[in-house]
């Protein structure tokens, strides 16, 4: 059992007078005091944190790409080793329950375990060599290598709703560590406790394999001050968040403002739009209406590709099929929310939206008494010409609730398509003899979104390297990139090229010899030779 103190991380050393801090755990069932605390961290030690991460990265920049896999194994070992007492703490902090928090500890080892897997192959460096033309008329060619090497330290924002796979140790740590980047971690306040466990786990891996200290440091904080002060530090080079699109802005706008402006990677969730088609709700009406019930109120509806619009034709059996879904999340248990502040701010976002005209709420919208943090499942419904006047019908609800809007029939079900902001995700249910009109919609709805799902539900984001989280703004501030999947290291890894220098003095992958065995484009050819061969 490790013992919690709420204190900082600096570069594996507890910071801090380990005593009561003002971040208070509430147990989101009960909400009473967990009894755990964390400090907030001042502006000294941030920057403590942030200039031992400097200084780490002067060596860890030279670091092989094997040397960085094992460490990403061992921070998945010492993360197993926490044992029950994570997942109980987590449960107490979260409410998400020990089933949900096994499965999100499995994949949050897994992903860290992926990217060793990336590293050990080697060719993520994306080589890509043109070799000198010296013959070449008018003038002769140069000698020209070009890869990806490590940005520099990176800030990572814990989010709330995946206490595991999106925070200390979650998906961007692992991406950046990956890389090659040392990580400064700003926990989540909602978990004190969990954070400093998985930040426990972090320092014994950068001791246990000799790494510099300043690898990681995790430094805890509620007040807006403390996340901004970690992102206009000049020592950070990028940053990674998930969360709202209110403190993904602020975050970005921030890093932009800085003398020298950094990449901010925030994804910010959004309202993962399905579009149903007359044959699907004919031919399986009721399974989508159970999956689509399912979906909403997983985890409490809180997950960024929570399907939270759902588009349908009017006809015979749009109105039951609406009645169906308001029935099943009518009697669908109510799960716990994470904290008040989801309470309270979902409690708002469906008040503004019921606000606006041509809108009914069909059930729920209402925060339920209790012991726990707790909002009743809901349905609004609207018409497509109110969708597409007005913008604010866009708006998340962070929480398990749906907007049905209902379209006259195909052409106005694309025209309402048409004004949709950037999203996560886009579903489609259709038949097969429904695919033109379905290619239509999907021509539209891939200029929204970064996945579109067929025949499914947008929840349970799959990591695989072909999986790709993210999207347009606001669902992301950079929709070049993802999330999820070992394409996330590319967020932390820089090009640079070479032009014409002496073998001895490049980088292993791309000198002559191709001494690591990767994957290169050597003068528009695919290999994994020597080029002396
Ligand atoms: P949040 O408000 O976005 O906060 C996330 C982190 O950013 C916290 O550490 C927060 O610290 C920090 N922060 C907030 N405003 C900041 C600012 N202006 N400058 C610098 N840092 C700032 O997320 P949350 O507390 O988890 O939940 C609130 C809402 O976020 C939800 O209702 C939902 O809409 C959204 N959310 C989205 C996702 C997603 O999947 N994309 C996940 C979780 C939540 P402080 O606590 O100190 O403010």
């Amino acid at each position: 059992m490790i013992t919690l103190t709420g204190q900082q991380l600096i570069a594996g050393v507890p910071s801090g007078a380990g005593q009561n801090g003002s971040i208070a755990g509430i147990n989101p069932r009960t909400k009473a005091p967990t009894g755990y605390y964390a400090q907030e961290a001042t502006a000294a030690q941030i920057d403590a944190a942030v200039r031992a991460a400097s200084e780490a990265f002067s060596e860890t920049r030279g670091y092989r790409a094997v040397r960085l896999a094992g460490f990403l194994d061992t921070v998945a070992a010492e993360i197993e080793a926490l044992g029950e007492q994570l997942l109980h703490v987590a449960d107490e902090e979260t409410g998400l329950g020990l089933p949900r928090l096994t499965g999100e500890r499995g994949r949050t080892t897994g992903q860290l375990r992926q990217f060793a897997a990336l590293l050990r192959e080697g060719s993520y460096v994306e080589a890509i060599i043109d070799r000198a033309l010296p013959d070449r008329q008018p003038a002769p060619r140069p000698d020209i290598r070009r890869m990806l090497q490590p940005i520099g330290p990176v800030a990572v924002f814990s989010a709330s709703n995946f206490p595991f796979a999106f925070a200390v140790a979650g998906g961007d740590t692992a991406s950046a560590f990956a890389a090659g980047c040392p990580v400064v971690v700003k926990g989540h306040p909602s978990h004190p406790a969990t954070s400093e466990l998985f930040g426990r786990a972090v320092s014994a891996a950068v001791a246990r394999e000799g790494f510099p200290a300043g690898f990681f440091s995790l430094i805890q904080g509620r007040e807006i001050a403390t996340g901004q002060a970690l992102v206009i530090h000049p020592g950070i080079q990028a940053v990674g968040f998930t969360g709202s699109i209110r403190a993904g802005r602020a975050i970005y706008d921030a890093a932009a403002a800085r003398p020298t402006p950094i990449p901010v990677y925030a994804e910010m969730g959004r309202v993962n739009p399905m579009v149903i088609l007359p044959g699907a709700l004919a031919a399986r009406g009721t399974a989508v209406a159970d999956g689509l019930v399912h979906s909403v109120t997983l985890g409490s509806g809180q997950f960024c590709t929570n399907p939270g619009l759902v588009f349908v034709i009017d006809g015979p059996q749009t109105q039951a099929f609406i009645a169906a879904v308001t029935d099943r999340m009518g009697e669908a248990q109510s799960g716990t929310l994470l904290n008040e502040y989801i309470e309270e701010g979902l409690g708002r976002a469906v008040e503004r939206t019921i606000a606006e005209a041509n809108v009914r709420s069909l059930t729920g919208a209402r925060a339920l008494e209790g012991t726990a943090y707790c909002y009743a499942n809901t349905v609004l419904q609207t018409d497509s010409a109110s969708f597409r006047a007005n913008p604010q019908l866009q708006e998340e609800h962070f929480g398990p609730v749906t907007l049905f809007v209902v379209s006259t029939g195909e052409d106005d079900l694309l025209d309402t398509l048409h004004v949709l902001v950037g999203n996560l995700t886009a579903t489609i249910h259709a038949e097969a003899a429904e695919e033109q009109a379905a290619a239509a919609i999907i021509s539209v709805l891939r200029e929204k979104v970064g996945r579109i799902i067929w025949n499914g539900f947008p929840t349970g984001v799959e990591v695989v390297y072909a999986m790709q989280h993210g999207g347009p703004y606001p669902a992301t501030t950079a929709p070049a990139t993802t999330s999820v999947g070992k394409t996330a290291i590319k967020r932390f890894l820089r090009p640079v090229a070479y032009q014409d220098l002496p073998d001895a003095l490049l980088p292993p992958a791309l000198q002559r010899a191709n001494p690591l065995g990767i994957w290169r484009i050597v003068d528009d050819e695919w290999t994994k030779g020597s080029e002396e061969a």
